[in-house]
């Protein structure tokens, strides 16, 4: 309601507000541009991957706009959707072939994407026409509707705009956009929900060209003349900068950027000489002192908390409940070498329907290699991994997560910047009963309470004590209704209490039927819910068998007593 409100002021006031010309031009340039830089608040702000090509797919739409209508011949609003899908398409292509590499390689290969792109424009001069530009670009009609007068014009980029901005506001709290933000907090835990990281990342890639796109159109449109020189590189760091100096983590810190960033410099204008120096100076200081961006750090006092769940918690559902008897794990030869380590050395594990299975050894023996071999971190050198009969070995995370695996992590991962419930919320999406978001907002809260933490839901998860996001942490594994739960070291770093916390936890998980593989340093804590112990040492299983023949067994007695041999202080 008061965002059609406000569309409608800002509309009214394009239409009536008696403006210069030269204002006008700018209140073009900067409602377009900030189409451009909320595509910005997309890959960079949600999805956390670089992109300093946003001016090229600005280009890309500005190009597609100016030759469609005046060399094809197309409808403004067909040429419109034109550019911004060849855009699209860019975007797909360049994010297809360098989001696998990331960080710095993504970056390289956008200034190198924007540079070409200014020298084709540049040359190609049969298409582009070359540095002279395109002139003439016709304003569109609407049936009867011309919008060709210029508050008319700018009344139609304000509109586009706040479609832009609704989306991307929506786009944050979404499916899509919350695996975004997982993969910008923890890209490997967020494999290990079940998330398609690099699809992700082409998505938000993809869609924040088109958005781009869009906006390059309408630019185009505003000032019927555009030339190479327009979509260079300085540009596409001038949008960074809008982006980054509004902040990136709110669809608003976009039109703030762009807005100061354009308007600043005329408000400065009085300085005369001076207002280059002035107009350096204020960036500086508001990136300084407000890193998170303008919105960031006016948006913490404006966090709302909207309610968990209403009603009553459901108890959770476990999907594994009474199959027990039969292997669901079986692991046979398998092996992982780094160069001439190995980490894991031929070994063979066959973990029961319903029971806790542990797997101990001393400090480098392999445990963890093995659990990242298991959900999928790592390839094995050789060997196979059968889940429930099906060999699985080699799957990514993401689609072992599909296949039942669930996993905490040593040195805890979560999506820090996000609250528990929204890290629970991320496992619910691969739980194949929860279909639509209604039920999976039921089970992500039904996760939280069984781990005992729904009381601080809405609190950012960095912000919590370490026992408590260890927790979360297992919460968010259950939500995605695991067959098979995969902990290491689920009591390291806990105290007395919550170590009691957590052995009646792993008791009620067992209870109800599912099936873990423990990695655990607390032999008391082993010994109190295991059913099997697998020990590894150098990567090779010394034994395996139950707690009263393993704990008894002379090599694992050795290996232990050799353990705590070196680590005696001499
Ligand atoms: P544990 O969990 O039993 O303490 P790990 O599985 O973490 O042991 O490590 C087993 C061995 O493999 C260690 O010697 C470790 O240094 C090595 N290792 C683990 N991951 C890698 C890697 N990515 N590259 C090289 N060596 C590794
Ligand atoms: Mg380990």
């Amino acid at each position: 309601m008061i965002w059609l409100a406000a569309l409608i002021v800002a509309m009214g006031c394009a239409l009536v507000l008696p403006v210069n010309g030269y204002l006008m031009n700018l209140l073009m340039q900067a409602s377009t541009y900030a189409i451009a830089v909320l595509g910005m608040t997309v890959v960079l702000g949600y999805a956390g991957q670089i992109n300093i090509a946003q001016a090229a797919f600005f280009g890309i739409g500005a190009y597609g706009l100016a030759l469609g209508t005046t060399a094809l011949g197309l409808p403004f609003f067909v040429a419109l959707v034109f550019g911004a899908v060849i855009a699209l398409l860019f975007g797909i292509v360049l994010g297809g072939s360098t989001l696998k590499l990331g960080g710095h390689y993504l970056a390289m290969v956008t200034i190198s994407f924007q540079e070409i792109l200014t020298l084709v424009l540049t040359n190609w001069i049969s298409v582009s026409r070359g540095p002279d530009g395109i002139s003439n670009i016709p304003r569109p009609h609407l049936g009867f509707l011309a919008l060709d007068l210029a508050p008319h014009y700018l009344a139609l980029c304000v509109f586009v705009l706040f479609l832009a901005a609704g989306l991307v506001i929506w786009l944050k709290s979404s499916r899509l956009g919350l695996s975004m933000q997982a993969v910008r907090d923890n890209e490997l835990a967020a494999g290990v929900v079940g998330i398609d990281t690099y699809r992700v990342k082409i998505i938000a890639f993809a869609a924040s060209a088109a958005l781009a796109g869009l906006g390059g159109g309408l630019f185009a449109g505003a000032f019927r003349y555009i030339s190479p020189d327009q979509f260079s590189f300085d540009d596409s760091v001038v949008l960074l900068t809008m982006a980054l100096l509004g902040g990136v983590d709110v669809a608003i810190g976009a039109v703030i950027g762009t807005a100061l960033l354009i308007l600043l410099p005329e408000w400065l204008r009085f300085l005369k000489q001076f207002y280059l120096a002035v107009y350096g100076l204020a960036v500086i200081l508001i990136m300084v002192f407000m890193p998170q961006g303008i919105s960031g750090y006016f948006v913490r006092f404006f966090r709302r908390v909207p309610p968990m769940q209403e009603g009553a918690i459901t108890p959770l559902v476990f999907g594994a409940a009474g199959s027990t008897g039969g292997m669901l794990l079986e692991v046979s030869g398998l092996a992982k070498h780094f160069g001439g380590l190995r980490a894991v050395d031929d070994i063979d594990l066959a973990v029961e329907r319903g029971s806790v299975h542990a797997l101990i050894g001393p400090n480098g023996s392999g445990k963890t290699t093995t659990l990242n071999l298991l959900s999928g971190i790592y390839r094995p050198t050789s060997g196979s991994i059968r889940l429930g009969g099906r060999d699985v070995a080699g799957f990514a995370p993401h689609l072992l997560a599909a296949a039942g695996i669930g996993r905490t992590f040593q040195n805890i991962r979560l999506f820090h910047s996000l609250t528990a419930f929204e890290n629970v919320l991320i496992g619910s999406f691969r739980d194949a009963g929860s279909r639509d978001a209604e039920s999976r907002r039921a089970r992500a809260a039904a996760a939280l309470d069984f781990v005992g933490m729904a009381e601080r839901a809405h609190v950012t998860v960095a912000s919590l004590p370490y026992g408590h996001q260890r927790l979360i942490e297992i919460a968010r594994a259950l939500a995605a209704n695991p067959t098979l739960l995969l902990l290491d070291e689920p009591a390291a770093g806990l105290n007395l209490t919550e170590k009691q916390n957590l052995v009646a936890l792993l008791r009620r998980l067992r209870g109800h039927g599912l099936t873990i593989l423990l990695i655990e340093h607390d032999m008391d804590l082993v010994e109190q819910v295991s059913d099997r112990i697998a020990v590894l040492n150098f990567g090779r299983r010394i034994a395996d068998g139950t707690p009263g023949e393993v704990l008894r067994h002379p090599d694992v007695v050795a290996a232990y007593l050799g353990e705590v041999a070196e680590n005696a202080p001499a």
